[in-house]
């Protein structure tokens, strides 16, 4: 599902040096996400806990991804081969986090920029359609509808969260560790990594009124209800969940 080459450079990207002299990529939101982002961070979508099943989703695709990829690839060009194929979520109440792990098939930089930078899956795309239709109204009520008939995929974290990080590593041979991280606003950054491990980690900051999805309890909970159709196995602060 990637965008045709040099769609990507409809946003621009500059280069900066940081204090740690590692190179942040500043990346600027193509402007259907920036809508689609915000929408969803001001919608009052009661069902909150959605975005649980949206991120488990795509952690349990990763695993599936590098599973085929290990079947159907020679295997030298994988790296870490031998890992548990898993699952690994953790609650963190005082830092009011959540962080969804997956060792699937991780992302490339290219692929951080076309799958998170852009929107490329049919039901966001149709979620917009929508929104312009019901535009004339234009309450939160309408978009809220909107949100849980067609899902939002990977933007649904910010119906919790205020900042997200994403912490990748690509099962490609030689692929380096990645750091993608926005508030959610007009741009997001990338820059390299020793921090990530193989596979995609997704670190949400929560906001104050959704500290509740940094409870183990809560989060359990939520995890039985969509846990059902996930293939791998889910261990929630170490433990099976
Ligand atoms: P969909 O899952 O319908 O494709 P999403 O918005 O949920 O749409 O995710 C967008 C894309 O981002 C995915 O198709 C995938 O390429 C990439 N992605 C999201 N989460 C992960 C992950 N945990 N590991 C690898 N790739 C991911
Ligand atoms: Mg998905």
């Amino acid at each position: 599902k990637r965008s045709p080459a040099g769609f990507q450079m409809r946003g621009f990207a500059t280069e900066t040096e940081a204090k740690t002299g590692s190179v942040v990529d500043k990346h600027e939101f193509q402007a259907e996400t920036r809508q689609l982002l915000d929408i969803v961070a001001r919608s009052l979508y009661s069902d909150h806990e959605v975005f649980v099943r949206e991120l488990i989703s795509n952690a349990s695709d990763a695993l599936e991804k590098f599973r085929y990829t290990l079947l159907s690839s020679g295997e030298a060009e994988l790296a870490g081969m031998d890992r548990p194929l898993e699952i690994r979520i953790t609650t963190d109440k005082p830092q009011m986090q959540l962080i969804i792990q997956d060792t699937g098939i991780g992302m490339t930089k290219e692929e951080l920029i076309s799958n998170l930078g852009t929107i490329a899956r049919s039901g966001s795309k149709q979620f917009l359609e929508q929104m312009k239709d019901s535009q004339k109204g234009a309450s939160s009520e309408a978009s809220s509808n909107i949100i849980g008939q067609f899902g939002v995929g990977f933007y649904s974290a910010f119906i919790v969260a205020n900042k997200v990080e994403v912490y990748t590593r690509a099962a490609v041979s030689n692929a380096p560790g990645l750091r993608w991280s926005t508030d959610g606003s007009g741009s997001y950054e990338i820059e390299e990594t020793s921090d990530a491990e193989l596979g995609t980690k997704i670190v949400l900051h929560l906001k104050t009124d959704c500290r509740e999805y940094a409870d183990e309890e809560r989060i359990k909970a939520v995890i039985k209800k969509y846990s059902n159709f996930v293939g791998s196995p889910i261990l929630l602060n170490g433990k099976q969940a």
